[in-house]
């Protein structure tokens, strides 16, 4: 740098480059609005969607290009787009894929807030959705018509946990609705459990969503999400339509979750093991616990077809409590617990209850009457969490 510049010149064009031989395990934290090109050549010649070069912050950096190369591993895909939330990649995928006139399956059992979209945002451009009972194949058959454009799928639902056979809703939309593009919501999967891309017979999905809130962060302190797909002509529309609606993720949030990868697979095996032997345990208890929701667990709705597909199965499980009890000594319950917080999300090393009415959640297929509480099993030792639960218990018992 001249020596004749202003101090005030020179501390902005300082001369740092990362040392050739410096090769730590971090990944960097790459920050940047701007980016500098070389030349107008190079500025104009520079294409950022097929991830061969850097353009502009939001189109990404080293350290997003790295977490999304090592999410495409994870999931088994080719392509991943990061967006600043589970939720903001759903909707980025809606956005894509649909334009007005088409619909939008979903199954009954969706997470909550992607049948929000489809009824106060989605309605509102002239985009309908219809729900389908997912643990009935025969029910997506009938939904299925030439509007349908995307049929989301999640494996299992959202708090009741039914497992449906998912290599079977995707042949019938195969079979049935060509033009339909097949999304599945991976956040409960994570990559870990079955591969969504190759679900055997040669069927797969056209894409997943993950919530990187969840397993990937692991610490119950970052939201992100992702969208991944194999083929390059879906990924470069869905990229298009990321770009233009300006979601881009910080790079300390980008770091926190490339420096919580390596230790998720050993963290879901861990969370697994202990939400099973929660469930099974649950289930010995009898009254006032109606049915223990777990699809590792015999009896549990779409067991068979978890059996069929997976490896292994989230931290996850659910509580139907006697429809006789009133709802405010299932909260006794809930507020008894010390060792399990009372929070939304899941996928931390600390446990956490949630209790729901499920009458007001389902408008087709399996009835539940009883209060539900759902339990996201952390990281605490299996046999503290169970004397929890058991106190929790006592507590109700007394209210
Ligand atoms: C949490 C979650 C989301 C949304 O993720 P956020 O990062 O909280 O927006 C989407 N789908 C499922 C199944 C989830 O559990």
């Amino acid at each position: 740098m001249s020596q004749e510049e202003d101090i005030r010149t020179q501390l902005i064009h300082h001369d740092y480059r990362a040392p050739d031989t410096f090769e730590s395990p971090a990944v960097g934290v790459h920050k940047a609005a701007t980016v500098f090109f070389p030349t107008v050549a190079d500025l104009r010649s520079r294409r950022w969607v097929d991830r061969s070069a850097y353009t502009y912050g939001l189109h990404g950096t080293p350290t997003t290009f790295t977490l999304e190369a090592r999410l495409a591993t994870l999931e088994g895909a080719r392509h991943v787009i990061l967006a600043p939330s589970g939720l903001s990649a759903l909707t980025v995928v809606n956005m894509s894929l649909l334009r007005s006139g088409d619909v939008v399956l979903l199954p009954d059992n969706v997470y909550g807030p992607s049948k929000d979209f489809a009824q106060h945002e989605l309605a509102q451009w002239g985009i309908a959705y219809r729900l389908y009972d997912p643990m009935q194949p025969q029910s997506l058959r009938e939904a299925l018509s030439p509007e349908v454009k995307l049929v989301w799928t999640e494996a299992p639902g959202s708090v009741t946990l039914e497992f449906p056979d998912l290599p079977e809703l995707v042949r019938c939309v195969r079979e049935h609705a060509p033009q339909a593009k097949v999304a599945l919501d991976n956040t409960w999967g994570a990559g870990l459990a079955f591969n969504a891309f190759e679900l055997g017979q040669g069927l797969g999905v056209d894409l997943t969503v993950h919530a990187l809130t969840k397993y990937p962060s692991g610490g119950g302190d970052v939201l992100m999400g992702s969208i991944a797909c194999r083929d390059p002509a879906l990924y470069e529309t869905l990229a298009w339509t990321h770009s233009r609606l300006g979601l881009g993720v910080g790079a300390n949030d980008a770091e926190a979750l490339l420096r919580s990868l390596p230790s998720m697979a050993l963290r879901y095996a861990a969370q697994d093991a202990s939400a099973r032997r929660i469930a099974h345990w649950a289930a010995e208890q009898g009254a006032p616990i109606r049915r223990v929701l777990h699809p590792a667990l015999p009896g549990s709705p779409g067991h068979e077809h978890w059996a069929a597909l997976c490896r292994s199965a989230a931290g996850l499980l659910t509580l139907e409590f006697d429809p006789a009890l009133p709802a405010r000594r299932v909260d006794a319950f809930v507020d008894g617990l010390k060792r399990f917080r009372i929070g939304w999300s899941w996928g931390g090393p600390f446990s956490l209850a949630v209790p729901y009415r499920a009458g007001a959640m389902r408008e087709m297929g399996t009835a539940y009457e009883g209060v539900l509480v759902r339990l996201c099993i952390g990281l605490e030792h299996t046999d503290d969490l169970i004397a929890d639960l058991a106190a929790g218990l006592d507590a109700l018992r007394a209210a």
